[in-house]
């Protein structure tokens, strides 16, 4: 793992960073970065971002301009959308010797882009989403990334890209050398398995309580609104998953826990979380996700109005109308 120490923010002496993208993780990055002193341009299209991008002090430019006018650009864009944007305005504007990074592994390990021969290359994936990575940045912690060199005509594209996360705070917390393909088959993995998984959790022991006569508040409040649960996984970051629980709960929750432990997700479920890696790892998801980007996104939609309908969603509602932002 590599950490601040193995790092030198010299690596970016005069290079100038075009970050393509201010939405969640392009905010991030351009604040952390200007802050560590490299100098920064935003290229965003002429849309919703822009007025936020130039709001921060960060005057946008059209994305062809700013790849053309940086060093190192860093494409922080939705990976659906890296095709288009990559082979008109990003590709033509990449020349010998500079980097060109991205955030997650996608488009090159679903050959979705061609990176050009003389230019380095690298992953730098955060894995953390935006907001966390600039208050981590600001409180002095950094969140922890992977890195992957995807090419290195010049020699310096570790060094380089290293730099980077120290600008962004990362080295700070680790850097973990991950090959492109496993960074993001088991990014997707952990969004289409694991992240459903707690929700429909969530969302199924809510149910229950409310069938059962329980107060939508209390139950929404004690199965995740009131934070114990996500300070219960963040305290498992660091001291381990069945740690925190050894460390933390009381005998009777202990003994709740194991005697429930291994009995709730049977084969079924372990046979579907089979068949969602083959389908990430085949080409499947990624066929689907284009055939949604390409018709406007209709499923997301949908969904959207699903859950804002749902019990979950409008207790949650009341519950802060009620209290606030406390
Ligand atoms: P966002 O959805 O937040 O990106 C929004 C930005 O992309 C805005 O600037 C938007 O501009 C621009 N954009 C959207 N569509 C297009 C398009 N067709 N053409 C040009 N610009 C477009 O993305 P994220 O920050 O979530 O993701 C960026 C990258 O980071 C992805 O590769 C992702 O996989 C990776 N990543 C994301 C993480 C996360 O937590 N979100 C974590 C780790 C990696 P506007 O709307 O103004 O047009």
């Amino acid at each position: 793992m590599y950490f601040d120490r193995d790092a030198s923010l010299a690596d970016l002496d005069g290079e100038t960073v075009a970050v393509i993208g201010y939405g969640i993780q392009g905010r991030a990055f351009a604040a952390n970065l200007r802050d560590s002193g490299v100098r920064v341009l935003v290229g965003n299209r002429d849309d919703a971002y822009r007025d936020e991008a130039r709001a921060d002090g960060f005057p946008p430019l059209p994305i062809a301009e700013a790849a053309e006018r940086a060093s190192t650009v860093l494409l922080l864009i939705p990976d659906e959308a890296h095709p288009e944007v990559y082979d008109a305005r990003i590709a033509p504007h990449l020349r010998e010797g500079d980097l060109f990074v991205l955030a997650h592994g996608f488009s090159v390990r679903f050959g979705r882009i061609r990176l050009p021969g003389g230019v380095d290359a690298a992953l730098l994936a955060p894995k953390m989403f935006g907001r966390p990575i600039r208050e981590r940045y600001k409180d002095g912690t950094g969140v922890l990334a992977f890195l992957d060199v995807l090419q290195d005509p010049s020699g310096r594209a570790l060094r380089r890209t290293l730099a980077l996360a120290k600008a962004a705070g990362f080295t700070r917390r680790g850097v973990l050398p991950v090959p492109h393909a496993q960074e993001t088959e088991l990014d997707l993995f952990q969004e289409q398995f694991l992240t459903p998984l707690l929700l429909d959790g969530f969302r199924m022991a809510f149910e229950v309580l409310v069938e059962s006569g329980y107060d939508p508040v209390p139950a929404l409040l004690d199965m995740y609104a009131s934070g114990e649960m996500a300070e219960m996984m963040a305290e498992a970051a660091s001291v381990g998953l069945y740690e925190v629980i050894e460390q933390q709960g009381s005998p009777t929750c202990r003994f709740g826990v194991q005697m429930r432990l291994g009995t709730l997700l049977g084969d079924e479920v372990r046979r579907k979380a089979e068949r969602i890696l083959e389908e990430i790892r085949n080409g499947a998801f990624v066929e689907a996700l284009e055939k949604e980007a390409d018709s406007g996104y209709p499923s997301l939609d949908a969904y959207q109005a699903v859950y804002r309908a749902g019990e979950v969603t409008r207790t949650h509602e009341r519950y802060r109308s009620a209290v606030g932002r406390r």
